[in-house]
């Protein structure tokens, strides 16, 4: 079967300023395609990112105001309030951009199908591709999370996530609007936000601080990193069958404290003397895992592994710190 991406395509990216947006708007310049990319630039972006190619334009704006979509094959949505802990505090910010934004780019698409439609004139609708979580099933103690299984939410910011996948569905089949989706674990790679747990870790280590944990860090999460993440959005972009969602994660499950664990041998300090067990978080689930076959079978493998990676990553924030 011939892809879709043999040929240079136009790419609208929602949240290519954030962490796995980013990449993938790398990615796509590096193949050739044209990107558009709409970015409210919030706390969480890397603001002074630029991408350097004639074929890269940046909107700065918020998907939920948005009154039309540049023209282009693909709609890629990472734009997402992303930080559960945030979610917990305060909710409302993650239902306007995670559930409203969502809403609100399909009725455009919609509307433009319609308008098309009554005038005769030729619209090609681009394909949405929406960038979801494992976080929409809650926890599993054995066994692995197929495509189909149903979503059991556990905390506000999976419950967002949730409440747009069902929204891109039934948009989908009501309105006949073509879509693919992803569901990923957690990413790690650079350009993540101080906030997650491995950057978080790097930096309060290089700045002499402990490093708060959730709970007693058993907590498992099976840890991807975002290069092979994009790789295989790229794919199922490419050679994905249209109107279905594919599980991205990778063969390596770790405790938060095997994590820490990891970088605090690598930068030579002692882990009794920087972990700070005084916080937890509600809802907090206790193993996530995907069953990641369906991605497999479009060609997509796992290139990368978090002990042959953490030190290009701690070399990263080391970077990131001393600016
Ligand atoms: P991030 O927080 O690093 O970046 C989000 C980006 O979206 C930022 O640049 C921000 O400015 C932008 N944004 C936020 N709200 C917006 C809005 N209303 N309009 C336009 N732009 C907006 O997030 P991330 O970690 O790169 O995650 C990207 C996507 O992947 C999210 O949808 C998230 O739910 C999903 N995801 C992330 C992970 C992970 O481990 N990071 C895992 C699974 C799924």
């Amino acid at each position: 079967m011939e892809g879709r991406l043999t040929k240079q395509k136009r790419f609208v990216i929602t949240g290519g300023l954030g962490f796995i947006g980013s990449h993938f708007v790398e990615m796509c310049l590096q193949e050739g395609h044209s990107v558009v990319n709409i970015d409210k630039v919030t706390y969480a972006s890397n603001e002074h990112l630029k991408f350097h190619d004639g074929n890269y334009t940046l909107v700065k704006c918020d998907i939920c105001d948005l009154k039309t979509i540049p023209t282009c094959d693909f709609i890629v949505n990472f734009a997402a309030e992303s930080h559960v802990d945030n979610s917990i505090l305060e909710s409302k910010n993650f239902i306007n951009s995670n559930v409203y934004g969502v809403y609100n780019i399909l009725e455009i698409l919609k509307n433009t199908k319609i308008k098309s439609n009554l005038s005769a004139q030729k619209f090609s609708l681009p394909m949405f591709v929406q960038i979801s979580t494992d976080e929409v099933f809650g926890d599993i103690e054995n066994g692995f999370f197929k495509e189909d299984d149903r979503h059991k939410a556990s905390n506000p910011y999976s419950a967002t996530k949730s409440a747009a996948e069902q929204i891109v569905f039934a948009w989908s089949r009501t309105y006949d609007m073509p879509f693919l989706m992803t569901r990923s674990t957690n990413n790690y790679g650079p350009r993540q936000h101080e906030e997650k747990l491995i950057p978080r870790t790097i930096t309060k280590i290089l700045r002499g601080e402990r490093v708060p944990i959730h709970g007693n860090g058993s907590y498992v999460r099976n840890w991807l990193h975002v290069k092979d993440n994009v790789d295989a959005i790229y794919r199922v972009i490419d050679v994905g069958v249209e109107n279905e969602v594919y599980h991205v994660s990778s063969d390596e499950e770790f405790s938060v404290n095997e994590v820490i664990l990891k970088i605090c041998e690598e930068l030579n300090v002692s882990f009794d003397n920087i972990a700070d067990y005084s916080s937890d978080r509600a809802g907090c689930d206790l193993r996530y895992a995907l069953n990641n076959d369906k991605v497999k079978k479009l060609g997509w493998t796992q290139k990368k592994t978090l002990d042959n990676s953490i030190k290009s990553i701690i070399e990263h924030y080391r970077k990131e710190n001393t600016k």
